[in-house]
Protein backbone atom coordinates (compact mmCIF):
# COMPACT_ATOMS: atom_id res chain seq x y z
CA UNK A 1 0.00 0.00 0.00
CA UNK A 2 1.20 3.59 -1.13
CA UNK A 3 1.99 5.61 2.28
CA UNK A 4 0.94 9.29 1.77
CA UNK A 5 3.65 11.96 3.24
CA UNK A 6 1.52 14.15 4.24
CA UNK A 7 -2.32 13.85 5.49
CA UNK A 8 -4.43 15.74 4.67
CA UNK A 9 -6.78 16.86 7.97
CA UNK A 10 -9.51 18.84 9.04
CA UNK A 11 -9.70 21.73 11.59
CA UNK A 12 -9.52 19.12 14.68
CA UNK A 13 -6.90 17.73 13.18
CA UNK A 14 -8.55 14.48 12.30
CA UNK A 15 -7.80 12.71 8.75
CA UNK A 16 -11.56 13.15 7.22
CA UNK A 17 -10.43 9.56 5.50
CA UNK A 18 -9.65 7.61 8.18
CA UNK A 19 -12.18 4.46 9.07
CA UNK A 20 -11.05 4.93 12.76
CA UNK A 21 -12.52 6.36 14.99
CA UNK A 22 -10.80 10.46 16.28
CA UNK A 23 -10.85 9.34 20.15
CA UNK A 24 -9.60 5.92 21.77
CA UNK A 25 -11.46 5.42 25.05
CA UNK A 26 -15.04 5.05 24.70
CA UNK A 27 -17.29 6.44 27.46
CA UNK A 28 -21.12 5.19 27.68
CA UNK A 29 -21.26 9.40 28.18
CA UNK A 30 -20.35 9.67 24.57
CA UNK A 31 -24.09 7.70 23.39
CA UNK A 32 -25.56 9.16 26.71
CA UNK A 33 -25.42 12.98 25.86
CA UNK A 34 -27.18 12.50 22.06
CA UNK A 35 -30.24 11.05 24.47
CA UNK A 36 -32.79 13.73 25.41
CA UNK A 37 -31.59 14.70 28.97
CA UNK A 38 -35.43 13.67 30.41
CA UNK A 39 -35.92 10.33 28.87
CA UNK A 40 -32.03 9.78 30.38
CA UNK A 41 -32.94 11.40 33.94
CA UNK A 42 -36.51 9.04 33.69
CA UNK A 43 -37.11 6.19 36.19
CA UNK A 44 -38.33 3.66 33.21
CA UNK A 45 -41.78 1.87 33.54
CA UNK A 46 -41.61 -1.37 35.35
CA UNK A 47 -43.85 -3.61 34.32
CA UNK A 48 -44.89 -6.83 36.58
CA UNK A 49 -43.59 -9.24 34.24
CA UNK A 50 -40.00 -7.70 34.00
CA UNK A 51 -39.40 -7.70 37.84
CA UNK A 52 -40.66 -11.74 38.56
CA UNK A 53 -37.77 -13.96 39.44
CA UNK A 54 -37.15 -17.20 38.24
CA UNK A 55 -38.72 -18.95 40.93
CA UNK A 56 -41.95 -17.69 40.72
CA UNK A 57 -45.07 -20.39 39.63
CA UNK A 58 -47.78 -18.50 40.68
CA UNK A 59 -48.68 -15.68 38.88
CA UNK A 60 -51.69 -13.46 40.79
CA UNK A 61 -49.57 -9.75 40.50
CA UNK A 62 -51.00 -8.51 36.67
CA UNK A 63 -55.09 -8.97 36.99
CA UNK A 64 -54.80 -11.70 33.83
CA UNK A 65 -57.63 -13.87 33.29
CA UNK A 66 -56.39 -17.33 34.66
CA UNK A 67 -58.34 -19.43 32.05
CA UNK A 68 -56.53 -19.72 28.77
CA UNK A 69 -59.00 -18.37 25.97
CA UNK A 70 -61.13 -20.02 23.77
CA UNK A 71 -60.85 -22.88 22.24
CA UNK A 72 -58.37 -23.99 24.52
CA UNK A 73 -55.96 -25.78 22.87
CA UNK A 74 -52.41 -26.03 22.57
CA UNK A 75 -52.17 -23.12 20.20
CA UNK A 76 -53.44 -20.75 22.61
CA UNK A 77 -52.06 -21.83 25.39
CA UNK A 78 -50.24 -18.68 27.50
CA UNK A 79 -52.00 -16.60 25.58
CA UNK A 80 -53.63 -15.73 28.75
CA UNK A 81 -50.80 -13.87 29.99
CA UNK A 82 -48.78 -10.77 29.44
CA UNK A 83 -45.19 -12.10 27.47
CA UNK A 84 -41.89 -11.71 28.42
CA UNK A 85 -40.80 -8.48 27.02
CA UNK A 86 -37.59 -9.05 25.70
CA UNK A 87 -37.57 -13.02 25.68
CA UNK A 88 -34.46 -14.80 26.47
CA UNK A 89 -35.34 -17.56 24.11
CA UNK A 90 -34.93 -14.50 20.90
CA UNK A 91 -32.43 -12.63 22.52
CA UNK A 92 -30.37 -15.85 22.74
CA UNK A 93 -31.37 -16.97 19.15
CA UNK A 94 -30.73 -13.75 17.51
CA UNK A 95 -27.27 -13.27 19.37
CA UNK A 96 -26.13 -16.79 17.33
CA UNK A 97 -27.65 -15.24 14.45
CA UNK A 98 -26.06 -12.16 13.92
CA UNK A 99 -23.22 -13.09 16.07
CA UNK A 100 -23.58 -10.76 18.56
CA UNK A 101 -23.30 -10.36 22.52
CA UNK A 102 -27.18 -10.35 24.16
CA UNK A 103 -26.47 -6.69 25.66
CA UNK A 104 -26.27 -5.45 22.33
CA UNK A 105 -29.65 -6.67 20.95
CA UNK A 106 -33.38 -4.71 21.86
CA UNK A 107 -36.70 -6.67 20.18
CA UNK A 108 -39.58 -4.70 18.88
CA UNK A 109 -42.89 -4.67 17.63
CA UNK A 110 -40.96 -5.01 13.47
CA UNK A 111 -38.01 -2.65 12.35
CA UNK A 112 -40.75 0.14 12.46
CA UNK A 113 -41.22 0.50 16.11
CA UNK A 114 -37.59 0.80 16.27
CA UNK A 115 -36.89 3.60 13.99
CA UNK A 116 -39.91 5.70 15.68
CA UNK A 117 -38.22 4.78 19.34
CA UNK A 118 -35.36 5.65 18.30
CA UNK A 119 -35.84 9.15 17.23
CA UNK A 120 -38.18 10.12 20.17
CA UNK A 121 -35.28 9.36 22.19
CA UNK A 122 -32.55 10.95 20.97
CA UNK A 123 -34.85 13.78 19.03
CA UNK A 124 -36.25 16.56 21.00
CA UNK A 125 -39.09 18.08 19.85
CA UNK A 126 -38.85 20.86 18.31
CA UNK A 127 -35.31 21.11 18.53
CA UNK A 128 -33.53 17.95 17.05
CA UNK A 129 -33.49 16.24 13.93
CA UNK A 130 -32.66 13.62 11.50
CA UNK A 131 -30.96 13.32 8.54
CA UNK A 132 -31.57 11.26 5.29
CA UNK A 133 -30.70 10.00 2.19
CA UNK A 134 -33.35 10.49 -0.16
CA UNK A 135 -34.89 8.32 -2.38
CA UNK A 136 -35.21 6.26 0.92
CA UNK A 137 -37.86 4.45 3.17
CA UNK A 138 -40.24 7.39 4.42
CA UNK A 139 -40.85 6.05 7.49
CA UNK A 140 -37.94 7.83 8.94
CA UNK A 141 -39.28 11.12 7.46
CA UNK A 142 -42.77 9.97 9.09
CA UNK A 143 -41.48 8.93 12.83
CA UNK A 144 -39.71 12.60 12.72
CA UNK A 145 -42.34 14.23 11.63
CA UNK A 146 -44.71 12.66 14.67
CA UNK A 147 -42.10 13.72 17.03
CA UNK A 148 -41.92 17.29 16.39
CA UNK A 149 -37.98 16.93 14.24
CA UNK A 150 -36.37 18.25 11.58
CA UNK A 151 -35.47 16.09 8.96
CA UNK A 152 -32.12 17.64 6.65
CA UNK A 153 -32.38 15.87 3.52
CA UNK A 154 -28.86 15.18 1.62
CA UNK A 155 -29.59 13.26 -1.70
CA UNK A 156 -27.88 9.99 -2.80
CA UNK A 157 -25.99 10.65 -5.91
CA UNK A 158 -27.59 10.68 -9.23
CA UNK A 159 -25.56 8.70 -10.79
CA UNK A 160 -24.81 5.71 -8.79
CA UNK A 161 -27.65 6.21 -5.81
CA UNK A 162 -24.38 5.94 -3.19
CA UNK A 163 -23.88 8.33 -0.49
CA UNK A 164 -23.01 11.63 -0.78
CA UNK A 165 -20.44 11.49 1.83
CA UNK A 166 -18.70 15.01 1.96
CA UNK A 167 -22.56 16.66 1.86
CA UNK A 168 -23.37 14.83 4.37
CA UNK A 169 -20.35 15.56 6.66
CA UNK A 170 -20.97 19.37 5.91
CA UNK A 171 -24.68 18.94 7.16
CA UNK A 172 -23.72 17.51 10.24
CA UNK A 173 -20.94 19.96 10.97
CA UNK A 174 -23.16 22.91 9.91
CA UNK A 175 -26.00 21.82 12.08
CA UNK A 176 -25.40 20.54 15.84
CA UNK A 177 -28.64 19.66 16.14
CA UNK A 178 -28.61 16.60 13.72
CA UNK A 179 -28.44 13.75 16.30
CA UNK A 180 -29.36 10.80 13.89
CA UNK A 181 -28.23 9.80 10.51
CA UNK A 182 -30.89 7.10 8.51
CA UNK A 183 -29.25 5.39 5.92
CA UNK A 184 -30.97 2.22 4.18
CA UNK A 185 -28.29 -0.96 2.87
CA UNK A 186 -29.60 -2.34 0.87
CA UNK A 187 -31.58 0.89 0.21
CA UNK A 188 -35.24 0.62 -0.18
CA UNK A 189 -36.74 1.95 -3.11
CA UNK A 190 -33.23 1.88 -5.04
CA UNK A 191 -32.27 -1.83 -4.49
CA UNK A 192 -28.10 -0.90 -3.88
CA UNK A 193 -25.92 -1.53 -0.96
CA UNK A 194 -24.63 1.69 0.29
CA UNK A 195 -20.38 0.93 0.01
CA UNK A 196 -19.50 -0.05 3.43
CA UNK A 197 -15.99 2.43 3.70
CA UNK A 198 -18.33 5.21 3.30
CA UNK A 199 -20.93 4.14 5.82
CA UNK A 200 -17.68 3.28 8.65
CA UNK A 201 -16.12 6.58 7.90
CA UNK A 202 -19.13 8.45 8.47
CA UNK A 203 -19.24 6.78 11.60
CA UNK A 204 -16.08 7.53 12.54
CA UNK A 205 -16.31 11.22 11.47
CA UNK A 206 -19.88 11.65 13.68
CA UNK A 207 -18.44 9.83 16.77
CA UNK A 208 -19.83 11.63 19.56
CA UNK A 209 -21.79 13.91 17.21
CA UNK A 210 -24.69 12.09 16.15
CA UNK A 211 -25.82 8.18 15.84
CA UNK A 212 -25.78 6.21 12.47
CA UNK A 213 -28.43 4.13 12.14
CA UNK A 214 -28.15 1.82 9.53
CA UNK A 215 -31.48 -0.42 8.27
CA UNK A 216 -30.51 -3.29 6.63
CA UNK A 217 -33.56 -5.12 6.59
CA UNK A 218 -32.71 -6.76 3.21
CA UNK A 219 -29.12 -7.60 3.80
CA UNK A 220 -29.42 -11.14 3.77
CA UNK A 221 -30.72 -10.94 0.16
CA UNK A 222 -27.15 -9.35 -0.61
CA UNK A 223 -25.12 -11.58 0.01
CA UNK A 224 -22.80 -9.34 1.80
CA UNK A 225 -22.36 -9.48 5.80
CA UNK A 226 -24.20 -7.08 7.92
CA UNK A 227 -22.49 -3.96 9.16
CA UNK A 228 -22.89 -5.19 12.23
CA UNK A 229 -19.78 -6.75 13.12
CA UNK A 230 -18.19 -3.37 12.79
CA UNK A 231 -19.90 -1.99 15.72
CA UNK A 232 -16.59 -3.19 18.02
CA UNK A 233 -14.97 -0.20 16.40
CA UNK A 234 -17.83 2.22 15.92
CA UNK A 235 -19.87 2.35 18.78
CA UNK A 236 -22.41 4.84 17.43
CA UNK A 237 -23.42 2.92 14.89
CA UNK A 238 -26.78 1.32 15.50
CA UNK A 239 -27.84 -1.64 13.10
CA UNK A 240 -32.02 -2.40 12.53
CA UNK A 241 -32.65 -5.78 11.21
CA UNK A 242 -36.08 -7.54 10.94
CA UNK A 243 -37.65 -11.22 10.10
CA UNK A 244 -40.24 -9.31 8.02
CA UNK A 245 -38.59 -9.48 4.66
CA UNK A 246 -35.80 -12.12 4.88
CA UNK A 247 -37.12 -14.82 6.98
CA UNK A 248 -41.30 -14.45 6.04
CA UNK A 249 -42.42 -12.96 9.16
CA UNK A 250 -43.83 -9.70 8.36
CA UNK A 251 -47.66 -10.69 9.85
CA UNK A 252 -45.76 -11.46 13.02
CA UNK A 253 -43.38 -7.86 13.73
CA UNK A 254 -40.41 -8.79 14.77
CA UNK A 255 -37.67 -6.41 14.75
CA UNK A 256 -34.18 -6.52 15.97
CA UNK A 257 -31.80 -3.62 16.81
CA UNK A 258 -28.03 -4.11 17.17
CA UNK A 259 -26.52 -1.45 18.91
CA UNK A 260 -24.37 -0.60 21.83
CA UNK A 261 -25.61 -1.68 24.89
CA UNK A 262 -26.22 1.90 26.32
CA UNK A 263 -28.11 2.78 23.42
CA UNK A 264 -30.32 -0.66 23.88
CA UNK A 265 -30.93 0.25 27.56
CA UNK A 266 -32.29 3.81 26.31
CA UNK A 267 -34.31 1.93 23.91
CA UNK A 268 -35.44 -0.32 27.14
CA UNK A 269 -36.81 2.73 29.17
CA UNK A 270 -39.13 3.79 26.71
CA UNK A 271 -40.31 1.12 25.15
CA UNK A 272 -44.08 0.07 25.14
CA UNK A 273 -44.77 -2.67 28.25
CA UNK A 274 -45.54 -5.85 26.39
CA UNK A 275 -44.54 -5.13 22.89
CA UNK A 276 -43.86 -8.27 21.40
CA UNK A 277 -47.01 -10.62 21.29
CA UNK A 278 -47.03 -13.97 22.89
CA UNK A 279 -47.79 -15.21 19.14
CA UNK A 280 -45.02 -13.47 17.17
CA UNK A 281 -42.26 -14.89 19.84
CA UNK A 282 -43.26 -18.43 19.34
CA UNK A 283 -43.69 -17.56 15.44
CA UNK A 284 -39.35 -16.07 15.42
CA UNK A 285 -38.38 -18.98 17.93
CA UNK A 286 -39.42 -21.49 15.41
CA UNK A 287 -37.66 -19.84 12.67
CA UNK A 288 -34.95 -19.27 14.59
CA UNK A 289 -34.23 -22.89 14.95
CA UNK A 290 -31.70 -24.70 13.13
CA UNK A 291 -34.32 -26.61 10.81
CA UNK A 292 -36.23 -23.24 10.69
CA UNK A 293 -33.36 -21.11 9.71
CA UNK A 294 -32.17 -23.49 7.14
CA UNK A 295 -35.96 -23.53 5.47
CA UNK A 296 -35.50 -19.80 5.85
CA UNK A 297 -32.49 -19.76 3.62
CA UNK A 298 -33.75 -22.26 1.38
CA UNK A 299 -36.12 -19.21 0.33
CA UNK A 300 -33.66 -16.66 0.11
CA UNK A 301 -31.95 -18.96 -2.31
CA UNK A 302 -35.42 -19.22 -4.36
CA UNK A 303 -36.15 -15.49 -3.82
CA UNK A 304 -32.89 -14.59 -5.15
CA UNK A 305 -32.64 -17.36 -8.34
CA UNK A 306 -36.40 -15.58 -9.66
CA UNK A 307 -35.38 -11.79 -9.52
CA UNK A 308 -32.72 -12.63 -11.59
CA UNK A 309 -35.05 -14.44 -13.88
CA UNK A 310 -37.69 -11.72 -13.18
CA UNK A 311 -35.02 -9.48 -14.58
CA UNK A 312 -33.96 -11.02 -17.38
CA UNK A 313 -37.42 -11.06 -18.61
CA UNK A 314 -38.39 -7.91 -17.60
CA UNK A 315 -35.20 -6.52 -19.92
CA UNK A 316 -37.03 -7.69 -23.09
CA UNK A 317 -40.28 -5.75 -22.12
CA UNK A 318 -40.87 -2.57 -24.28
CA UNK A 319 -41.83 -0.58 -21.43
CA UNK A 320 -39.00 -1.35 -19.47
CA UNK A 321 -35.89 1.62 -19.89
CA UNK A 322 -33.62 0.65 -17.16
CA UNK A 323 -33.44 -2.01 -14.62
CA UNK A 324 -31.13 -1.30 -11.37
CA UNK A 325 -29.07 -3.71 -9.77
CA UNK A 326 -30.64 -5.13 -6.80
CA UNK A 327 -28.76 -6.46 -3.84
CA UNK A 328 -32.62 -6.96 -2.57
CA UNK A 329 -35.91 -8.84 -3.03
CA UNK A 330 -37.07 -6.40 -5.07
CA UNK A 331 -36.45 -4.51 -8.41
CA UNK A 332 -36.37 -1.06 -8.90
CA UNK A 333 -37.87 -0.25 -13.10
CA UNK A 334 -37.14 2.91 -14.63
CA UNK A 335 -40.58 2.75 -17.07
CA UNK A 336 -41.96 4.92 -20.09
CA UNK A 337 -45.32 5.34 -17.72
CA UNK A 338 -44.89 4.16 -14.19
CA UNK A 339 -48.42 5.51 -13.28
CA UNK A 340 -50.43 3.62 -16.45
CA UNK A 341 -48.56 0.72 -15.56
CA UNK A 342 -49.63 0.25 -12.31
CA UNK A 343 -53.18 1.10 -13.39
CA UNK A 344 -53.18 -1.29 -16.02
CA UNK A 345 -51.43 -4.50 -13.32
CA UNK A 346 -53.95 -3.03 -10.24
CA UNK A 347 -56.71 -3.93 -13.18
CA UNK A 348 -55.48 -7.43 -13.61
CA UNK A 349 -54.86 -7.75 -10.03
CA UNK A 350 -51.13 -7.23 -9.70
CA UNK A 351 -50.26 -5.07 -7.48
CA UNK A 352 -46.77 -2.78 -7.91
CA UNK A 353 -45.25 -0.14 -6.41
CA UNK A 354 -45.06 3.30 -8.42
CA UNK A 355 -42.33 4.88 -6.97
CA UNK A 356 -42.00 7.54 -9.76
CA UNK A 357 -42.66 10.08 -6.76
CA UNK A 358 -38.96 9.24 -5.45
CA UNK A 359 -37.37 7.90 -8.99
CA UNK A 360 -37.75 9.27 -12.42
CA UNK A 361 -40.78 6.75 -13.91
CA UNK A 362 -39.93 3.87 -11.61
CA UNK A 363 -41.70 1.21 -10.17
CA UNK A 364 -40.79 -1.19 -7.54
CA UNK A 365 -41.04 -4.74 -7.87
CA UNK A 366 -41.26 -7.29 -4.98
CA UNK A 367 -40.51 -10.49 -6.26
CA UNK A 368 -43.27 -13.61 -5.47
CA UNK A 369 -43.28 -17.29 -6.21
CA UNK A 370 -42.69 -18.02 -9.82
CA UNK A 371 -47.00 -17.91 -10.60
CA UNK A 372 -46.98 -14.52 -9.35
CA UNK A 373 -44.24 -13.37 -11.48
CA UNK A 374 -45.04 -15.07 -14.07
CA UNK A 375 -48.50 -13.29 -13.80
CA UNK A 376 -46.70 -9.81 -13.69
CA UNK A 377 -44.43 -10.65 -16.36
CA UNK A 378 -47.56 -11.97 -18.62
CA UNK A 379 -49.84 -8.82 -17.59
CA UNK A 380 -46.91 -6.50 -18.62
CA UNK A 381 -46.57 -8.22 -22.18
CA UNK A 382 -50.40 -7.56 -22.32
CA UNK A 383 -50.34 -4.08 -21.78
CA UNK A 384 -47.20 -3.35 -23.81
CA UNK A 385 -48.85 -5.19 -27.01
CA UNK A 386 -52.17 -3.18 -26.80
CA UNK A 387 -49.90 -0.06 -26.90
CA UNK A 388 -49.05 -1.44 -30.44
C1 LIG B 1 -40.24 -3.01 5.35
C2 LIG B 1 -39.20 -2.09 5.87
C3 LIG B 1 -39.14 -1.74 7.23
C4 LIG B 1 -40.18 -2.16 8.23
O1 LIG B 1 -39.95 -3.44 8.66
P1 LIG B 1 -40.76 -4.18 9.83
O2 LIG B 1 -39.73 -4.94 10.57
O3 LIG B 1 -41.77 -5.05 9.17
O4 LIG B 1 -41.40 -3.10 10.68
C5 LIG B 1 -38.06 -0.99 7.68
N1 LIG B 1 -37.12 -0.55 6.81
C6 LIG B 1 -37.16 -0.83 5.49
C7 LIG B 1 -36.10 -0.33 4.60
C8 LIG B 1 -38.20 -1.59 4.99
O5 LIG B 1 -38.25 -1.84 3.66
Amino acid sequence: METPTTVETNDRGEDPDSLARPRGEVTVDEIAQLCRPEIYAMKPYSSARTESGPGVHVLLDANENPYPPYPSTADVAGFNRYPDPQPAVLLDGFADLYSVARESLFLSRGADEAIDLMVRAFCAAGADGILITPPTFVMYETAAEIQGAAVRRVPLRGADFQLDLPAILAALAGDPSIKIVFLCSPNNPTSNLMHRNDVLRLCAQSFGRALVVVDELYVDYSRTPSIAAELGDHPNLVVLRSMSKEYSLAGERIGVTIAHPEVVRILLRIMAPYSLTASSVRAAAAVLSAEGLAHGRANIDRVLAERDRVALMLKRSPLVLEIFPSDANFLLVRTSDASAICRHLEQAGIRIRDRSGLVDGAVRISIGVPEENDAMLTALADYASRLR
